[in-house]
């Protein structure tokens, strides 16, 4: 399958990990968008959020709970942070690897261009 998340999930191409469980990884974006820029990504391919189904419940669930583990371990917690999921073109997907970008570090401007 030629998806770069699921290369960087079986370790063929090389990523800057922040979290890694049975069915979660955490990496460093490459292109950072702030002082912290984590992409949270299932293990399970899934395209985008549009093929999200009810039994990703407990995935989706955990994923979220891994973003609140590292915005805390990242020191942003409490000054805050986005946590940011593009779906399809419009939305700005250009990995079509489920995942959320968790940015913060800095104070972040208007959400919408
Ligand atoms: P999207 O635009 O929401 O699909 O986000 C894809 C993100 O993946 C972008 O912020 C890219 O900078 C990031 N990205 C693409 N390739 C790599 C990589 O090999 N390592 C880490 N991040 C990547």
């Amino acid at each position: 399958m030629d998806c770069i998340f699921c290369k960087i999930i079986e370790g063929s191409i090389p990523s800057k990990k922040a979290f890694e469980n049975e069915h979660v990884l955490a990496f460093h974006d490459i292109e950072p968008a702030a002082p912290v820029h984590i992409l949270i990504v299932p293990k399970k391919h899934i395209p985008t959020m549009n093929d999200v189904t009810a039994e990703d419940g407990a995935l989706i669930a955990e994923l979220f709970t891994v973003a609140r583990a590292l915005a805390k371990e990242h020191g942003i917690a409490e000054s805050g942070y986005r946590l940011i999921n593009n779906c399809n073109a419009d939305g700005g997907q250009t990995c079509y690897h489920l995942h959320f970008h968790l940015l913060g570090g800095k104070k972040l401007g208007p959400l919408l261009q």
